[in-house]
């Protein structure tokens, strides 16, 4: 049947939630004013946690997994959007209680979709997706409390991973010197290539932290949560602020609340899933004016659907470079 399509569908199974490869009918597809043609979609971290099982993402199964989608209007019946419109979905619960990118076809709430913007091809939409968005969202979070190029070096954590990338590369462009901390200093060229300065050794910041360390950043934007994040706030120069959206290390946050009280260190909570829409547009024209089309190439690879089934542990092993596009063409 012409409306037959591949999709990954998280499941029930007696290890737990698990994705794989089947064939779904558009009749298949939840309620949803929009019906979308899917193109592409990517594999973030949290995608890389729904497939496997390792944490409780999808909130109810049978679900198509991917947090992320791109693609074309097939039907619409909201006035908003007609066939044809190329539009994109971060978040808003996609894999978690809505079916998500990770099939042909999706059927989505109109107040979810962001139109393609122009600047970008839609794998570029999934090259940047939930990660370089969320990046995005830290970026502008550490401008809203006047961190200027001038006031000091930047660090990201988790350089090498997806947030990691877009970030360096997003402060790179914009004049501020960035500091990347990873655990694969064999990407050190990587690193540097998207605009890093320095490449610290990342266990400099996984183990116990002191409630304050020298003052070595004005900054950080951190991916990876638990001793790293501790570690980095203690680090952090008078006035300064960090962006935490994530948890690659863990969710724990063993630390002090001396930077807070004695160096007036900001702690900026960073959410992409939920953010309003008007603050995803921002994000996303900023995207535009500001990615360097060479470096968002050079940290991207492109798969198959069937592939995010072998990338999704690895993900977790923090063995993913950069960003994946999932072409849901290829075969
Ligand atoms: P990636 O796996 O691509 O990147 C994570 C990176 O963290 C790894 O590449 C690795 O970088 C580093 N890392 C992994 N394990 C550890 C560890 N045990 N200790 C220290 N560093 C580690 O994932 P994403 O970039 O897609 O996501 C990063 C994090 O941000 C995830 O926790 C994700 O859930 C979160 N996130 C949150 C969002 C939000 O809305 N708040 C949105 C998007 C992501 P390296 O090898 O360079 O050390």
């Amino acid at each position: 049947m012409a409306d037959k399509f591949d999709a990954i569908l998280i499941t029930k199974t007696d290890d737990g939630p698990r994705g794989a490869l089947t064939r779904l009918d558009q009749s298949d597809l939840p309620e949803g004013d929009v019906l979308v043609a899917v193109s592409h979609s990517t594999v973030n971290y949290k995608d890389g946690l729904a497939i496997t099982g390792r944490a409780p993402i999808a909130r109810k199964l049978p679900m198509v997994g991917g947090i992320d989608l791109v693609g074309k209007v097939a039907a619409s019946a909201n006035d908003a959007f007609k066939p044809g419109d190329d539009v994109l979905v971060n978040g808003y619960g996609l894999s978690e209680q809505h079916w998500g990118g990770y099939a042909g076809y999706a059927r989505l709430k109109p107040e979810w979709l962001v139109r393609k913007p122009q600047a970008f091809t839609p794998a570029q939409c999934m090259a940047i997706g939930t990660a370089g968005y969320t990046a995005m969202l830290c970026v502008l979070a550490l401008e809203s409390r006047g961190i200027t190029p001038d006031r000091g070096t930047v660090l990201v954590t988790g350089a090498a991973g997806g947030v990691g990338s877009v970030a360096i590369s997003l402060l790179a462009a914009k004049g501020y010197r960035v500091a990347a901390s990873t655990g694969r200093l064999a990407e050190t060229d990587y690193l540097t290539g998207l605009g890093a300065a320095e490449v610290i050794d990342r266990a400099e910041f996984s183990g116990p932290a002191k409630p304050l360390g020298k003052e070595r950043f004005a900054a950080a934007i951190d991916s990876v949560g638990s001793t790293t994040l501790v570690n980095v706030i203690s680090q952090i120069s008078y006035g300064g602020a960090v962006a935490a959206c994530g948890l690659a290390q863990g969710m724990d946050m063993p630390g002090f609340v001396a930077p807070f009280i004695l160096r007036g260190v900001d702690l900026l909570g960073i959410d992409s899933v939920m953010a309003p829409m008007p603050k995803r547009l921002a994000a996303w024209a900023r995207l535009a004016s500001d990615i360097d089309p060479a470096r968002l190439n050079s940290m991207t690879k492109t798969i198959s659907l069937a592939d995010v089934l072998e990338v999704a542990p690895e993900i977790l092993a923090g063995q993913v470079r950069g960003r994946l596009v999932v072409d849901l063409a290829r075969g």
